[in-house]
């Protein structure tokens, strides 16, 4: 595998040498095509300037004159070139000194008679001759060497372009390539120790998409972390959930047994037997009652069977008439007033009104009051008031949860399991209402169910 930094390099370095050998390659291109046709039209200045007309025209071998002419006109141009005079095939004048004539086409050609240019890319020279009359040729040559030279330059200058492009890729592909690596080694970091369960946030540098990434894994790593601490509470929950359940059953598992024990090996008297097997009987019951609760709070983890429209008042009625043996019994007084009107599940609503309804008469004094105030509109609620012993206030934030019971209530023995307001609580959120306890012990306790709340 390529390192990105490697990869980075190399992208940049075949950019800056295709870019540079195509402009390269255009320009050398350009000045050749440029060099043909400016040949050409020197050739046209050259031979149809009037001063050559006048030599031409009365032409009878003076030599000189058109030598000078030619000299003179070739001068005027930047391009170096050589002119040539021919009498019969052969070199009169010229000059150049020394050196032979290499008889091209063009010249060969014109010997014959007219006149001949040349300009084709793949000629290894340029060169126009012209048939002067009495044998005589005026032929210029031009032998590329300027061309040659000029493209060299030009070529060099790439070169040295190549070279300084090449370096200064190469920098710039470093830098970028260790920024860009700074951040995903950063990003590498991070996961590596996620992985190991440590969740740390990566530094945001850059504002690029890598930058981007960064935030991205910044949000998935505080995601997943509070996902996990809230598996992790979820998991001691349910651990001291089953320690409680365990212990709760474990109690009335041991009087069973040890009253049964004891009715087994020793004799007893009818009414001590009674006495036994009545406590017996009503420590099974209790521990029915808690598998029964438990199985309806396992119940609860299912959404609502169907809603209804549930008239509240007569739902909280018919709960203070299930419970008139507990309420006359203590002499409790429960009253129920107001009315309202709610769509919800009609098993849950009355259980959660039984539950709270049980409490108040529990845990209320002899001969207390119990007032259950319904309220309708669009956001009907129902309230339990009683005003008897109370929650004391370090109690009633944790009165909501599984198999708590504040100290009084186990002082008093009132036989509780300690799960009717957690499944009150968890019927409530099941069905996306508020249930809310305010107490001033010995005053006034209240609980609050509210429907459709904001
Ligand atoms: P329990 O079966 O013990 O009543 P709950 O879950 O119904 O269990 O109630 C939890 C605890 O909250 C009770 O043990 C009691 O201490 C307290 N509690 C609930 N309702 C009242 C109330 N109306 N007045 C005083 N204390 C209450």
């Amino acid at each position: 595998m390529k390192k990105i930094s490697t990869k980075l390099t190399l992208a940049m370095l075949s950019v800056t040498v295709a870019v540079l050998a195509f402009v390269g390659a255009a320009l050398m291109i350009n000045i050749t095509l440029d060099y043909f046709s400016s040949f050409g039209r020197e050739m046209e200045l050259v031979f149809e300037d009037g001063r050559f007309t006048e030599i031409y025209d009365g032409f009878s071998g003076d030599t000189d004159a058109l030598a000078d002419y030619l000299e003179n006109a070739l001068l005027s141009f930047q391009t170096p070139r050589d002119y040539y005079i021919l009498k019969d095939g052969n070199v009169v004048k010229s000059s150049r000194t020394g050196g032979s004539l290499k008889m091209t086409d063009n010249l060969r050609r014109v010997l014959d008679g007219g006149y001949s240019r040349d300009g084709k890319l793949t000629s290894d020279a340029l060169d126009f001759a012209l048939d002067m009359g009495g044998g005589y040729t005026a032929y210029v040559l031009d032998g590329k060497q300027a061309l040659a030279l000029r493209l060299r330059d030009i070529a060099l200058l790439f070169l040295q372009a190549l070279v300084i492009g090449i370096v200064l890729a190469a920098a710039l592909s470093f830098i970028i390539s260790k920024r860009l690596t700074h951040s995903i080694k950063k990003l590498e970091d991070g996961a590596q120790r996620m992985s190991r369960g440590e969740f740390t946030q990566v530094e945001v540098k850059t504002r690029d998409e890598v930058g981007g990434l960064c935030r991205v894994f910044n949000e998935m790593s505080e995601q997943i972390q509070s996902d996990f601490e809230q598996f992790e509470r979820a998991e001691s929950a349910q651990r001291e959930f089953v320690a409680n359940v365990s212990h709760e059953l474990k109690t009335p598992l041991t009087v069973i047994k040890s009253y049964a024990q004891t009715l087994n090996s020793m004799e007893l008297d009818a009414d001590t037997r009674k006495k036994f097997l009545k406590t017996i009987d009503g420590e099974t019951d209790r521990m029915s009652e808690i598998v029964e609760q438990l199985l309806y709070i396992s119940k609860l983890e299912q959404p609502p069977a169907k809603l209804i429209r549930l008239d509240l008042k007569e739902l909280c009625r018919q709960a203070a008439d299930a419970l008139l043996l507990e309420s006359g019994k203590k002499g409790v007084t429960v009253r129920v007033e107001g009315e309202g009107f709610v769509r919800s599940d009609r098993e849950r609503v009355t259980t959660i009104i039984y539950n709270l309804l049980t409490n108040a008469i529990k845990y209320s004094d002899e001969g207390g009051l119990v007032t259950v105030t319904v309220t309708g509109g669009d956001k009907p609620s129902v309230s339990v008031v009683d005003n008897g012993i109370g929650i004391p206030p370090e109690d009633i934030g944790r009165v909501f949860e599984r198999f708590y019971r504040t100290d009084k209530a186990r002082g008093r023995k009132t036989g509780g399991t300690g799960l009717g307001l957690a499944i009150a609580k968890e019927s409530a959120d099941s069905l996306g209402a508020r249930l809310t306890a305010a107490s001033t012990p010995g005053v006034r306790t209240e609980f609050l169910l509210e429907f459709s709340y904001d």
